[in-house]
């Protein structure tokens, strides 16, 4: 059975999951990781997984436990330029500049320093990637803990980059300046993972994470959809001004009467994608997004070929 779902969206219904701050893509990471950092910290707590120590695990739970008084703070995180702030605002005391600087207090605004974003102290051209994104949020926000030792929570961040990420790849059309960047999140030890779906053009990020496991299946609305990954990708250029990516899908599919791990492959995802350069503007960006849910051509049974028996206590818990 061949079953189509159209979605058709515009970018007014994008709002909340649209970033398009005027800042370009390290600004962006930063606000993606931001909004996303649940996911790698619950994975690290549950699974115990990322080897922390005791100090450690204790940090990262006051962090996790206090992300929602953190968001409390719409404009949490900023990005100014050095001539905007105090003189020494972005330095250390030895004079250094700093990429972010937070106070010590639960929901304190974190500030990035925009002359970093793009150029390291040395001058050498870098962007901040979304794993270097959590990592830089998991430290600031561990100073909202009365954690004041940088080396600590240098190491905290990277081990729940290390531990909690899996492979990140991008997809770029060959002509155009606009890529898709999937980043994986592990949880529940390895067995069910979660991709992150992301679609930059040259002024925004698109997040389209959840929008993506709306319309998808999990054989019968019984089964919940525990998360997602892609496992392979491609563009096509249908016309100029539209293009058109498919994503390749497995995803994780929980049946509570059964108590089976259902793995899922043969479904995808295709996104139509229009493009235009508006206002005699010289940036390229993303007009209309359709997403197109196409399941899976085969039988049931070759849809659904790995079938795990899988304890329902041990779940981690949803995405
Ligand atoms: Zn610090």
């Amino acid at each position: 059975m061949r079953i189509f779902l159209l979605l058709t969206l515009t970018l007014n219904a994008y709002a909340g999951f649209e970033v398009g701050n005027g800042g370009g893509i390290s600004e962006n990471n930063i606000l993606m990781a931001y909004r996303q950092l649940a996911k790698p910290l619950k994975f690290c707590l549950d699974f115990k997984l990322c080897f922390l120590s005791d100090r450690e695990n204790q940090v990262l739970k006051k962090i996790y436990d206090t992300l929602e008084i953190e968001y409390g703070n719409s404009h949490q995180v900023v990005f100014k330029m050095e001539k905007e702030m105090p003189k020494g605002f972005f330095r250390d005391k030895y004079g250094n500049p700093r990429l972010a600087v937070t106070f010590s207090h639960t929901g304190s605004t974190i500030y990035f320093n925009r002359q970093l974003l793009y150029f390291s102290p040395g001058g050498k051209k870098r962007d901040i990637s979304i794993e270097t994104a959590f990592s830089i949020l998991i430290h600031e926000l561990g100073h909202h803990h009365d954690e004041a030792d940088h080396t600590f929570l240098n190491d905290l961040g990277s081990k729940v980059v290390k531990y909690s990420l899996g492979k990140k790849w991008r997809l770029s059309p060959p002509s155009i300046p606009i890529f898709t960047e999937i980043v994986n999140i592990k949880f529940d030890k390895g067995n069910v993972s979660q991709d992150l779906v992301f679609i930059h053009d040259q002024l925004k990020s698109i997040d389209l994470t959840d929008k993506i496991k709306k319309i998808m299946k999990c054989e019968t609305p019984k089964n919940q959809l525990l998360g997602f990954e892609v496992w392979q990708g491609s563009w096509m250029r249908i016309t100029k001004g539209f293009q058109k990516i498919k994503l390749n899908l497995r995803s994780f599919c929980y049946s509570r009467e059964a108590s089976i791990l259902k793995k899922r492959e043969g479904d995808t995802i295709l996104i139509g994608i229009s493009t235009s350069y508006p206002n005699e503007s010289t940036k390229l960006q993303i007009t209309n997004l359709d997403l197109n849910y196409i399941e899976c051509k085969e039988d049931l049974d070759k849809c659904l070929d790995h079938r795990i028996y899988y304890n329902l206590n041990k779940l981690g818990g949803n995405l």
